[in-house]
């Protein structure tokens, strides 16, 4: 029987793969493949919201089941941030480096390194219904960057579940136990369920 469609909103083709290999019942597409490029704005004020923006916006475009996620960091001492502002805690969008230097600058003189990434997914269907999961991983702010591995703030964050530095983890190891993963296996839960 052919799979059904599931199309995602995201142009990280990792992201895409990593759904790929959890929701093996759908044929898993990315929008761009599907012929819709809109970049639309993050307007929400939590993950959940950037989420459902995303993916309110394809499903709409293309009358497909569309699955999207918004994921950050937040740092306790910091009230939560940089949260949503994660991508452009610097002032403007992905410069992965200077986010970094950022964070370390405004944690210099902070004791307390307890940090968590959020990750939220959001799946919307044609008729509009609508499921959310979200999920975490919990770990440390490091003083220095340490590893090469992985993206944005993973060389900063030693993980509780691996013991080390997400930039020494191998991607394996990382997908494992990332917030992304758990967010998605929650999300798969929903959907069987619903
Ligand atoms: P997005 O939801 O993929 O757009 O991620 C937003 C931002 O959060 C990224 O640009 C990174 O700075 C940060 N971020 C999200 N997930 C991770 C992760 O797994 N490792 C490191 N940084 C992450």
């Amino acid at each position: 029987m052919k799979k059904q469609t599931l199309v995602v909103a995201t142009g990280n083709a990792h992201k895409l793969r990593e759904i790929a290999e959890i929701f093996t019942d759908f044929e898993v597409v990315s929008q761009k493949q599907m012929g819709f490029d809109e970049d639309v704005e993050e307007t929400g004020v939590t993950f959940a919201e950037n989420a459902l923006i995303k993916a309110r916006a394809a499903a709409k475009a293309l009358n497909r089941i569309a699955l999207a996620d918004d994921s950050g960091l937040c740092v306790d001492e910091l009230g939560g941030a940089p949260g949503v502002y994660s991508a452009r805690y610097c002032g403007y969008h992905g410069d992965d480096q200077k986010n970094r230097d950022l964070l370390l600058e405004n944690m210099k003189n902070i004791e307390n390194r307890r940090a968590h990434f959020t990750s939220a997914v959001a799946l919307v269907y044609p008729d509009g219904k609508e499921l959310v999961a979200e999920g975490r991983t919990y770990g440390n702010i490091l003083y220095q960057e340490t590893g090469e591995g992985g993206f944005g703030y993973d060389c900063l964050f030693e993980s509780d579940d691996l013991k080390k530095s997400f930039g020494l983890a191998t991607a394996e190891e990382k997908n494992a136990v990332s917030h992304r993963f758990r967010a998605l296996q929650k999300l798969l839960e929903k959907m069987r369920k619903s």
